[in-house]
Order: structure tokens, then C-alpha cells, then sequence
């Protein structure tokens, strides 16, 4: 019997592949970034091409310094960056474009002709999301209209829609040789096209966006015992191992965090932010400005649901002072240098450089730092970019009180930046409950290994998983009621800058 379980993560800023081992330790892991494309302002791509091939890089060297063969994996389990749009033909295996990553705010006129025709309500009903350039349908749409001949091969069947979680599982699967067109029910609920009740693409929304429904992939469970195909014997993992794992990142998060109880919630610290909270089989519609979405479907059990708060820019924002501003050299000197100062000294950053996100949904925002006067340093907006992460976790957190009724008790942290221990401190801080790291921070990979393992009987159930998760580090809050208050209302402040600032 294989002693492990294999996933790759498919960031938006880098592939990694993970093994893990049964008690959900990882053994191995080797990760290789991709270029972020900023053709001009506002828009983000990848290349598709380049994603794959540094998955298949990313999956041969882990086996080769682990002296493994893909043999000795049960199942192999995608998590990917969710919304990021890929159009490929199924002949000649070539995309039509680079991938529109889900941060690119190009179709921001596309979502507010939907929104001012009166169709916002339809998909806030039907999708469980609001109109925003940050959903793929939106995406598929744009490439439709700008990409020559496009729709026409989309209309025969030729032209291939998918989240890189599809277009790795066609890749692994054969490719133009045979691959197979499928995602998983999670990243079908980003697209702004699939009812979230009947799980399966929705004529109506399909006819909103003008998108073929010969274009899309088939819908699967996020763990599938029957699973999606298996690796092809001479790609990278010079073997067939079975395909039954597919999460989007933020769900593959809640897996990896255990969050299997309604109630359980987790905040995922990468390039953006993504607090979710499990409802259970009950559908909750947000009244806050949160999205519903699929937290995970196991094979033919009823879909769980949760509600989730995503904020675009919170990790970017740091990789921002490092490459656009060059303050910092890292990602870890963030920590170092806003040490240097006691606090922010009343600068506010606001980093809506794609709009804002949850809970406002301003595509008309863009980024600002108020309250500037001589006295500022480098210091000072490291500090304030380390706060900003965390008033944005905070107005998610606020959100999901008011939707779900209970107030947040602790919150399970995971990704990047919680590796910055001051930037923790300052979330338990501002929201006054404590914050609590996981031993195992890969917890993205983690719910794809899991998600794979329990479809082929590696892991017997959840139960198993739970017994898994161990608390690394806690921070408890410092402020006091009155520093919290004031804090967030010159936040708030902050935030009502950056509004209508496009149009
Ligand atoms: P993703 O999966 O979205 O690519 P990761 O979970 O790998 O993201 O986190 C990467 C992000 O975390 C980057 O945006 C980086 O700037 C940020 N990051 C990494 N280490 C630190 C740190 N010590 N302090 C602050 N931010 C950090």
C-alpha cells in the first residue's frame, strides 16, 4: 500500500507540490513562482503554458530528491487559485490568451452593466456571488468578445474553458491526448455560472454572460471515489496515479484546517485574504456583503456550504514594498522594519488596488495612504501595511457576525504572512479574540492531499483528519476596548477615501 498522499497547490503567485504522509505530516515539497504579467494598470495575467510546465518541474523534483515514484502516492489531490480564467483548444493544446487572473478589474464595466441592467439579484440568488470583475464568468465573457474566432470554437466544442485546476487535470490526464474536461464543484461556484442548489451550470446566468455551455468543464465532487482520470503513464509523475482530490484554494483551506462543523472558520493569509466560515447543508444568504459558496462536496454526500469574506490585496501589499516600492528586500523584513515604531503614527494605508472586496464590493475604489505628514518613515508604512492586512480581516470578521449570529470565538490562521508573528499579534489585537496557528501551515495542500485520500480510502473519514490538527502558536489581544474602537473607526475613515475614485 502507498504510504502517501501527493497535492499541488496552484497559487496565484507559485506552484508547489506537497507529499504528505498519513498522519498529515509533510515529508517533501518543491515550489517554482511564475511571472505575474501587468500588461497595464488594472490588469493581471499568467501564462498558462508556464503554469503547467513548472507544475510538471515542481512534481518531478519532489519525487526525485524524495527518492519516490508515483507509485508510492495513493491519490494526488489540485488546489488551485480559484476565478483565474484559462481558454485552451482541445486540438492543439494552446491557450487563446493568458490567463486573466482573478485580481484583474478588466471587465469592471461588464459587472456594473449587470448590476445597472437589474440582473445583480439574479446572481446574488442563483451563483450566491455578487456582479464583480473578480468572478470568472465576467472573464470568459471578455475573451469572447476580444479573442478572433474564439467564439466560434467555444460554440463547437473545440475552445475549453477552466480554472487551472481544470487545465492541470486535462494536462496530467493526457492533453490532447485524451485529457479529461472537468472541475470541482468548488470552483464551479466562482464563475458567477452554476446554481448553487442544483450544483450543474445555469441556462439562464450561461445566457447573461453569452458563454457556450459546450465551452465548460464537467462538474465533479471535491473528493471523488470514482475519481477524474489517472496521471498518464509517461508524464511527470512517470506513473498512473489516481486523480480524487480537487479543491479551489480557500475550500482546500477549510479542509486543511478541519473546519468540518458548521461554525468553524478559518482566515487564510496570501496574496489576498479569505475568511470562511462552514454553514453546513444550509445555504445562508449573506445580508453583509459576503459571498455563498461550496465548501466542499465528498463524493455523493450533501454539499457543505460557507460563507466567505474575500479581500483582494493583503500579502500583495507587502510584495508591493518590496517590488514596486523597494523598501524592503523580503517579505519577512515587513516584520523588522515596522518594528522599528511603536505603531503606525497615525498613517492609514488602504490597499484597494483591485477595487475593494468584501464586505464593500467597490470596483470604483483604488488604493490610498491618509494622514501623511513629514515625520513618516519606511517604518511607519510597513506598520500600517501589517494593519491594513488585519482592519481588512477585521470588517470580514464583523461581516460574518452579523450574517451567521455568532460571535467569533478564535480564529484558525494559515498561509504566508502568518509567519509574521507582529502581523498576528496586531489581528488578535484588532479583532480581540485570540488567533491560532496550526502546526501545519500548508493547509491548502493539506484539504487537496485530504480530499484525495479519503476518496481512495487512505484516510478512513474527517474523524481521522481532526485527530491530525495540532495548535502551534496562540496570540492573545493586548488593546484594550477603547485603542480597538478608535482604531477601526480611523480605518473606516480611511476606507471612505478610496471610494468612487474610478468609474
Ligand atoms: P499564495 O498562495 O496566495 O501565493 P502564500 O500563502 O504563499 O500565497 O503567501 C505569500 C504571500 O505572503 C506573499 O504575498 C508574501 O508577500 C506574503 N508573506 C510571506 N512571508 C511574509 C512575512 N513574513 N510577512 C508578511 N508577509 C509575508
Amino acid at each position: 500500500m502507498a504510504e502517501f498522499v501527493g497535492a499541488v497547490d496552484q497559487g496565484t503567485t507559485s506552484t508547489r507540490f506537497l507529499v504528505f504522509d498519513h498522519d498529515g505530516n509533510e515529508v517533501g515539497r518543491h515550489q517554482l513562482e511564475h511571472e505575474q504579467i501587468l500588461p497595464q494598470a488594472g490588469w493581471v495575467e499568467h501564462n498558462p503554458v508556464e503554469i503547467w510546465e513548472r507544475t510538471s518541474a515542481v512534481l518531478r523534483t519532489t519525487l526525485n530528491r524524495l527518492g519516490l515514484s508515483g507509485g508510492d502516492l495513493a491519490a494526488l489531490g489540485i488546489t488551485n487559485q480559484r476565478e483565474t480564467t484559462v481558454v485552451w483548444n482541445r486540438r492543439t493544446g494552446r491557450p487563446y490568451a493568458n490567463a486573466i487572473v482573478w485580481q484583474d478589474t478588466r471587465t469592471d464595466r461588464i459587472a456594473s452593466r449587470l448590476e445597472r441592467e437589474g440582473h445583480g439579484e439574479l446572481i446574488r440568488r442563483r451563483a450566491g456571488l455578487p456582479p464583480a470583475t473578480y468572478f470568472a464568468g465576467g472573464k470568459i465573457q471578455w475573451l469572447l468578445e476580444h479573442v478572433d474566432g474564439l467564439r466560434a470554437d467555444a460554440e463547437r466544442g473545440d475552445a475549453l474553458f477552466g480554472t487551472t485546476d481544470s487545465w492541470l487535470l486535462w494536462h496530467l490526464t493526457g492533453g490532447t491526448d485524451g485529457g479529461i474536461h472537468v472541475t470541482d464543484v468548488t470552483n464551479a461556484s466562482r464563475t458567477m455560472l452554476m446554481d448553487l442548489e442544483t450544483l450543474d451550470w445555469d441556462d439562464e446566468l450561461l445566457a447573461l454572460f453569452g458563454v457556450p455551455r459546450a465551452m465548460l468543464p464537467e462538474i465533479r465532487p471535491s473528493s471523488d471515489p470514482s475519481g477524474y482520470g489517472v496521471t498518464r503513464a509517461n508524464g511527470p509523475l512517470d506513473g498512473e496515479v489516481p486523480l480524487t482530490g480537487a479543491l479551489g484554494d480557500q475550500q482546500a483551506a477549510m479542509v486543511g484546517q478541519v473546519c468540518f462543523a458548521p461554525g468553524e472558520a478559518k482566515n487564510t493569509y496570501g496574496t489576498g485574504n479569505f475568511l470562511l466560515l462552514n454553514t453546513g447543508t444550509e445555504l445562508v444568504r449573506s445580508e453583509a456583503g459576503l459571498l455563498t459558496t461550496v465548501c466542499y462536496r465528498f463524493g455523493d454526500q450533501e454539499p457543505v456550504y460557507a460563507l466567505e469574506g474575500s479581500i483582494a490585496v493583503t500579502g500583495s501589499a507587502v510584495q508591493w514594498l518590496r517590488d514596486q516600492l523597494g523598501i524592503i528586500s523580503g517579505a519577512s523584513e515587513s516584520e523588522s522594519l515596522a518594528r522599528q515604531v511603536p505603531d503606525a503614527g497615525g498613517i492609514v494605508f488602504v490597499p484597494a488596488f483591485s477595487g475593494l472586496f468584501a464586505p464593500y464590493w467597490r470596483s470604483d475604489a483604488r488604493g490610498a495612504i491618509v494622514g501623511l505628514s513629514r515625520f513618516h518613515t519606511n517604518a511607519h508604512l510597513a506598520r500600517a501595511t501589517l494593519e491594513a492586512i488585519c482592519y481588512q480581516s477585521k470588517d470580514v470578521a464583523d461581516a460574518m457576525e452579523q450574517d451567521a449570529g455568532v460571535p467569533l470565538e478564535v480564529l484558525r490562521v494559515d498561509g504566508g504572512v502568518t509567519a509574521n508573528d507582529l502581523c498576528m499579534q496586531i489581528q488578535a489585537d484588532v479583532l480581540g479574540v485570540p488567533v491560532s496557528r496550526p502546526a501545519v501551515t500548508e493547509t491548502t495542500a493539506l484539504g487537496a492531499a485530504y480530499a484525495a485520500g479519503l476518496a481512495v480510502g487512505f484516510w478512513r473519514d474527517t474523524d481521522e483528519l481532526r485527530a491530525n490538527w495540532n495548535e502551534d502558536r496562540r496570540w492573545q489581544p493586548t488593546w484594550d476596548e477603547q485603542q480597538r474602537t478608535e482604531g477601526h473607526a480611523r480605518w473606516r475613515k480611511a476606507v471612505e477615501r478610496t471610494l468612487d475614485w474610478v468609474d
